[in-house]
């Protein structure tokens, strides 16, 4: 699974193209949550630092492809970067030019350019020949430092890695290396963790995880649609129907090998979808019209034993509607516990890594993933086009 890295190759006076993933939040020109950013200095500081010029890519937004707009410009991120780097990290408006080429020879080494949005160019999506060859026109090594991407045979992340020797950025690396550590041989007992909105979302993974794991906790909304199947009234609660009869299977397989799956007793009902709703806790069955959104303290209590005491832990999913504070304790309970587990602990999902940072215990984990969609690919046992696509050419 890893693939040659940015440590192992010449960059002195050479220069680099690296996709990184600066797909923040941005609103009116202000970036919010500024993590991805952060996450690629590393990657970024070894390039300069080695005497190499470097061409940064990325997407932001979900601009109408090839259609360039402002709000979705990476301007923003040219001054984060500026911040970061202490000198300006000018744009490159378009990389297919004989300007952005002629940019790019002039640049000093040790100092870096930012191309714009690399949705603002048609063909990224459908991994146009032309559009990779433009982009691997710019420089003389490749490098992919955008894991949150690396599912996605799009031409800025496979199709410029196709022209010129193409290897993996540190955070690429790091990802990779924490997911084979649980996916790889992990410590006893493994405990898996899922949750979220629905077991649909998660069918591929849930499959996946079964053939490895000693211990599945199954929470948040997609825990109903496994009370059901268990007979178990879930109340106006999140329910595919539709997923029953997958949900009943995989407890039946669970049982037949011995493999302890945990669900919810306990939970925190609402009578409606709302911070301000109606609130109580219950045990068993959820009440006609009372929806729940999130799991009880005897749940919270008994899935925090469960992990603390885990070899590894992966966590994909949170306990309940945690963005609304009444509905946060479950997810907040697992979080603290995964925090405290000696084993080794890897959370991958965007909501789940979300309600992580924002419990302030991301520090504590032994890898938070930041990448949502790359991170469930690799939990479904899929390996990602980004990560293929690297191979050594001199
Ligand atoms: P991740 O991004 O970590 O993979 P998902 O996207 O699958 O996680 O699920 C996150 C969403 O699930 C959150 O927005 C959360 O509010 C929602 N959720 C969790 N528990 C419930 C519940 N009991 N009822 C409804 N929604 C829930
Ligand atoms: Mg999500």
């Amino acid at each position: 699974m890893l693939k040659r890295s940015v440590n192992e190759v010449a960059l002195a006076g050479r220069r680099v193209l690296m996709r990184a993933d600066f797909n923040v939040p941005v609103q009116h020109g202000v970036v919010g949550d500024q993590t991805r950013i952060t996450a690629s200095l590393p990657t970024i500081r070894l390039i300069l630092a080695a005497g190499a010029k470097l061409v940064l890519t990325s997407h932001l937004g979900r601009p109408k492809e090839g259609k360039p707009d402002a709000e979705s410009s990476l301007r923003p991120i040219a001054a984060i970067l500026s911040q970061h780097l202490g000198f300006e990290v000018g744009m490159i408006a378009d990389p297919r030019t004989d300007a952005a080429l002629a940019a790019v020879e002039a640049l000093p080494a040790g100092r870096a350019l930012l191309v714009e949005n690399v949705r603002f160019f048609a063909g990224e999506s459908t991994n146009d020949a032309a559009l990779g060859a433009a982009y691997a026109r710019l420089a003389d090594v490749f490098v992919n430092d955008a894991f949150g991407s690396s599912h996605r045979a799009h031409a800025s992340v496979v199709g410029a890695a196709a022209h010129i020797p193409a290897v993996a950025g540190l955070l690429v690396e790091k990802e990779l290396a924490a997911f084979d550590a649980v996916l790889g041989t992990a410590k006893r007992p493994f405990v898996a963790i899922l949750g979220g909105a629905k077991v649909s979302d998660k069918i591929a993974v849930i499959d996946n995880l079964m053939e490895r794991v000693d211990a599945l906790i199954i929470g948040g909304g997609m825990a109903y649609t496994f009370l059901a199947a268990k007979g178990i009234d879930v109340g106006a609660s999140l329910l595919e129907k539709d997923r029953v009869v997958f949900a009943r299977s995989l407890l039946d397989k669970a049982a037949a090998r011995g493999m302890k799956i945990y669900l919810p007793t306990d939970h925190v009902i609402a009578d409606r979808f709302a911070a301000d709703a109606q609130r109580k806790i219950v045990s068993g069955a959820i009440p006609h019209g009372w929806m729940a959104l999130d799991i009880g303290p005897e749940s919270a209590a008994e899935f925090s034993a469960v992990i603390r005491a885990a070899g590894t832990v992966l966590w994909n999913g949170p306990m309940g509607v945690f963005e609304m504070a009444p509905f946060a304790a479950g997810t907040q309970a697992v979080a603290r516990a995964a925090a405290e587990c000696s084993g080794v602990t890897v959370v991958g999902g965007g909501d789940s890594a979300a309600a992580v940072n924002h419990f302030g215990l991301s520090e504590r984990m032994t890898h938070v993933s930041t990448g949502g969609g790359a991170s469930l690919e690799l939990l479904e046992g899929r390996g990602l086009p980004g990560v293929a696509a690297l191979q050594d050419r001199g």
